[in-house]
């Protein structure tokens, strides 16, 4: 893969920048802004290489048409917060390729950042037909000389901004885009081992491709959040009001089957009658939970269990939070997840987006992790062992 510095000098040139900015708003302000922090290495580069720098980027699902609910111009403001130290101006233009786009290219100086209006505005972006996004794609690379591939969250895809435009342009893959792959590159081949996989949050049938592929590489997987359930009851267990995807069961049946002791069940769930932050919560054994009620956590004894296994890995990919962390009584088995991955001697890999929500919430510092990932879909295709679009196409020339 091409990178940055193969493109040469880049003093006067125009370069698109196709990031992933997509971060939780609510009301105007920004939640966690990881991803903008995550994207500042390569713009900074390119900015005080003296380049034009012209970031396309999308926030949410806005289908394809402008919704001021999905503008990016907080974004552009945190941005611009963010590069002030670093003397660079951020500007931002309110529509994605047109007459404000192009006029606000025009008057871009060397050395400043533009970010244009959220790219899902347009409906070609997503089209389904090469041919839309095509065209959008043609308006895109006409604002500039040059393209830079760093939304490691959107490789997945196959959009206009992501995965046709750098057929356009002459292109490179970025810093972080670079970052992400290396650390996937050493989760999937020859991985330091004991290898762990931990996998949780909401449903297996999001996870079930990369159990799939893991459980041939990994030494161990450890199951919680939501989808444990679906696990306890292939095992012919009661789960309750549990989350429970009746139609996986025989898959996961044939996972307990094939896999020997590979996958690490919890003991012990966290219940209570009610998905609600203060409903009375209790600990039961994992094959007795009581009918009228629904588990939003692994239980403290798993939690040191899965701790264990965790901090004696050389090697652990995390997806998916252990229980409802976003209500206090149901984020311990999360905090102990995450705990043993700080203490790991080796490579420890965050991935998902709430699942690095997650580790922020509870309080502990990025660098305390190996990794944490920007791209939740995207690492797990990975992982799955899928070809991404984004990645491929700049595997071209
Ligand atoms: P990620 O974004 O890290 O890939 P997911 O999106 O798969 O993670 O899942 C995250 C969600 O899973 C969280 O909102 C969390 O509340 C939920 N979750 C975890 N455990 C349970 C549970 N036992 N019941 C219901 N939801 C759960
Ligand atoms: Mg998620």
């Amino acid at each position: 893969m091409k990178t940055i510095e193969d493109l040469g000098d880049l003093a006067g040139q125009r370069v698109l920048v196709r990031s992933d900015l997509n971060v939780p708003i609510k009301d105007e302000v920004i939640g966690d802004d990881g991803r903008i922090r995550a994207s500042l290495p390569t713009l900074v580069k390119l900015a005080k290489a003296g380049a034009k720098v012209i970031v396309t980027a999308h926030l949410g699902r806005p289908k394809g048409e402008p919704n001021p609910k999905y503008t990016l111009a907080p974004v552009a403001k945190r941005l611009g917060e963010l590069l002030q130290p670093e003397g660079i101006t951020v500007r931002f233009a309110s529509d994605v390729t047109g007459d404000a786009a192009q006029t606000a290219v025009q008057d871009l100086d060397e050395g400043e950042v533009l970010l244009l209006e959220n790219v899902r505005y347009d409906p070609r972006e997503e089209s389904k037909d090469e041919a839309e996004r095509g065209a959008l794609a043609d308006e895109l690379a006409a604002l500039a000389d040059v393209f830079v591939s760093d939304g490691f969250g959107v490789v997945h895809r196959k959009q206009a901004s992501v995965y046709d435009v750098a057929r356009k342009l002459p292109h490179a893959a970025g810093g972080l885009v670079l970052a992400e792959v290396d650390v996937l590159k050493k989760l999937t081949e020859d991985p330091a081992r004991p290898y762990v996989v931990v996998l949780g949050g909401a449903k297996v049938s999001d996870k079930l491709a990369v159990i799939d592929n893991l459980i041939a590489k990994a030494d161990k997987l450890l199951i919680g959040g939501g989808m444990v359930f679906t696990f306890l009851k292939a095992q012919g267990h009661e789960v309750g009001k549990s989350l429970l995807e009746d139609d996986q069961l025989d898959v996961v049946r044939g996972y307990l089957k094939d896999a020997g002791d590979k996958i690490v069940l919890p003991t012990d769930i966290v219940v209570a009658p009610e998905f609600k932050a203060d409903s009375p919560a209790t600990v039961v054994a994992a094959d007795a939970i009581p009918a009228d009620q629904l588990g939003l956590d692994i239980g403290p004894e798993s939690g040191k269990a899965f701790a264990a296994e965790v901090a004696a890995a050389k090697t652990v990919f995390w997806n998916g939070p252990m229980g409802v962390f976003e209500m206090a009584a149901f984020a311990g088995g999360t905090k102990a997840v995450a705990q043993a991955l700080t203490e790991v001697d080796g490579l420890s890999v965050v991935g998902g987006g709430d699942s690095a929500a997650a580790v922020r919430q509870l309080g502990f510092a990025d660098d305390a992790f190996g990794h944490i990932s920007t791209g939740g879909g995207a690492s797990l295709e990975y992982l799955e062992g899928k070809e991404l679009p984004g990645l491929a196409v700049l595997e071209e020339d």
